[in-house]
């Protein structure tokens, strides 16, 4: 039997909406699902958030705030 915890669901949501489970932990999800509502609600509001964001227009970025960003990825990639 695959065993998979609440934890470990969370953790692996975002493969599952992706579709990019293996079968072995696709079964356990799909095995936790069938008796945690709380794992059923939580990836419910994440598909409801994902819609509701995905409905958003996009917002031009401050001019300062894309240099600060661009400064600051530049520092990390250069350690
Ligand atoms: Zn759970």
């Amino acid at each position: 039997m695959i065993l998979v915890t609440c934890r470990e669901l969370t953790e692996m949501a975002t493969s599952r909406k992706e579709g990019r489970l293996r079968g072995s932990d696709r079964a356990g999800v799909q095995l936790h699902l069938a008796w945690c509502s709380r794992c059923r609600r939580y990836l419910e509001q994440m598909d409801l958030t994902v819609e509701a964001l995905h409905d958003l227009e996009p917002e031009p970025v401050p001019e300062a705030a894309e240099a600060a960003l661009l400064a600051a990825f530049e520092r990390t990639r250069r350690r």
